[in-house]
């Protein structure tokens, strides 16, 4: 028999960036209290319900995050389905904790309806509701667990649900906050139960370069060290990267399923200290192997725009083959893997570099050296709208935070607690997400359904209440638009619309109106 046990609390308190004594009580508190909410529930693979908050403690730990998150990662699950009392957690872990849990209980109520309209829309409801970034990789680390538990769900169509929603929903968010690792272990563990077929067809070609590629990996990385090592570079380390199963299906299919096309299965990363290291290897690897024209990208001096760093070199090998190299140094690697929940561990790296370079922002700017000095945030209030500004997707915004500017402390406040505040999101009864600028009025919400529905408007109810017109609209608002055949728009909408679509429907619709009057006249 297979019997899993659940993470100790040693195990989680170890791989916790913070040791301090508060940190600790805290996750402890909330490992007990967890452990003993769950003691009577079972997963569907008929272990103790309490090995998957405790993996997602666990696994948040690992990823860097505070003691906060981490302790509501192991209470996650205990308001809905263990009948913990908010205000239980509230008193025992304070107001932060218990928000943070509710909002993965919120997020939880979300469900993928396989309709790409939908798709989208779920993506913007989760940054809408997820406040706290926290939240959301919370609820990342959550699914994580349950996507790799995922065989032990007895009902196919369950399983198939979570595995595309898996798919479309949560491991694109993980790639667009960065985290690598999530993105890739989310997918694999996915992959086979959305697209078994596909999966099995990928697996089959992989397993039989296997062998192949580690013997060649190895030979590479014996005579890399020893270039280096001549060159005088000695500090640094490699590691294999192997591509995700499901990232080479995509990727496969892009290439006409000719796998000698694809160079990047295997893939070795050498971190070293310093950027100057990078560049300097690179020079050395150059010189010992020739390079694939083309396939030479520095996105140390030009990151991605989810912030990625590290120097790509593809180079032949000398046995008709080629592979490809990445130079990073140890942020930009821990970055690469852990993303946005890197920089919320700020406060416990200052506290890790010598005294004077505590609070010189030496460790933002390593992550961001290109960093810009001018705000770049989202236009005035009043001034948005989607039809004449490029309004950027809430996934770019989301991506380019990243490199927005400013130098202090607060920026990662900014990161970690109003990520999503330049932008509204409310929805219609029939759960479409409606993107909008801050303080927009129902009737810019009305007019980015439709201009007809704008036209007709007579009212609008939020949340189920009637109200006047000029009520901004806060995220997750719930609004229905009730419109008459009669209704037409007036000068006055005109003053209170905020965003440009809705102004320019209005002028047009008056304009008509007028026409229509004076013609007649
Ligand atoms: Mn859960």
């Amino acid at each position: 028999m297979n019997v899993v046990t659940a993470r100790s609390v040693a195990e989680i308190i170890a791989a916790m960036p913070s040791k301090a004594e508060a940190d600790i009580a805290l996750v402890t508190k909330a490992y007990e209290l967890s452990k003993d909410a769950h003691k009577d529930q079972k997963r569907y693979s008929g272990d103790n319900y309490f090995i998957h908050p405790a993996e997602v403690g666990f696994l948040l730990a690992e990823a860097g995050m505070d003691s906060q998150a981490i302790s509501a990662g192991l209470l996650h699950d205990t308001i809905e389905d263990a009948g913990v009392k908010p205000k239980t957690i509230e008193e025992q872990f304070g107001p932060e904790v218990l928000s943070l849990v509710e909002g993965v209980t919120k997020l939880g109520t979300l469900r993928y309806r396989g309709v790409e309209r939908h798709t989208e829309s779920l993506r913007k409801l989760f940054a809408a509701t997820a406040k706290d970034i926290r939240v959301l990789i919370i609820k990342l680390m959550d699914r994580l667990h349950n996507a790799r538990t995922l065989e032990h769900v007895p009902k196919i169509e369950k399983r198939t649900r979570i595995a595309l929603e898996t798919l479309e929903i949560y491991a694109p968010i993980a790639d667009r906050l960065g985290m690598s690792v999530a993105k890739q272990e989310l997918e694999d563990a996915a992959f086979p139960y959305a697209y078994p077929k596909e999966y099995e067809k990928t697996r089959a070609l992989l397993r039989d370069r296997k062998n192949e590629n580690e013997e060649r990996l190895e030979k590479v990385e014996k005579d890399l060290k020893r270039e280096l090592g001549e060159a005088g570079i000695r500090t640094f380390r490699t590691e294999d990267r192997i591509k995700g199963v499901y990232s080479l299906y995509l990727k496969l299919e892009r290439r006409g399923w000719d796998i000698d096309k694809i160079y990047d299965i295997l893939a070795l990363r050498v971190i070293f200290p310093s950027v100057a290291d990078c560049y300097s290897a690179l020079g050395i690897i150059h010189a010992h192997w020739r390079p694939v024209p083309g396939k030479i990208k520095d996105y140390i001096a030009f990151p991605k725009p989810n912030g990625y760093q590290s120097i790509h070199t593809t180079v032949y090998t000398g046995d008709g083959s080629a592979l490809e190299m990445q130079l990073r140094t140890e942020s930009m690697h821990r970055e690469a893997l852990y993303g946005i929940a890197s920089h919320l561990t700020y406060k416990e790296v200052q506290e890790g570099l010598p005294e004077n370079k505590r609070g010189s922002l030496e460790w933002v700017r390593q992550f961001f050296p290109r960093m810009k000095k001018t705000n770049t945030a989202d236009s005035p209030v009043g001034t948005g709208g989607t039809t004449k500004e490029t309004v950027p997707s809430w996934l770019q915004e989301l991506a380019h935070a990243h490199h927005t500017n400013q130098e202090s402390e607060e920026y990662l406040d900014t990161l970690k607690s109003d990520f999503f505040s330049h932008r509204v999101f409310a929805f219609t009864p029939q759960g479409d997400v409606i993107d909008l600028p801050i303080s927009a009025t129902p009737i810019d919400f009305a007019y980015a359904v439709h201009s007809d529905v704008g036209n007709r408007m007579s009212g609008a109810r939020v949340n189920g209440k009637m109200v006047s017109l000029e009520t901004p609209l806060r995220n997750g608002d719930m609004v229905e638009v009730i419109t008459k055949p009669s209704a037409r728009p007036s000068r006055k909408w005109h003053d209170i619309a905020k965003t440009n679509m809705a102004k320019k429907h209005i002028r047009n619709a008056l304009a008509a109106m007028e026409a229509k009057r004076t013609g007649k006249n």
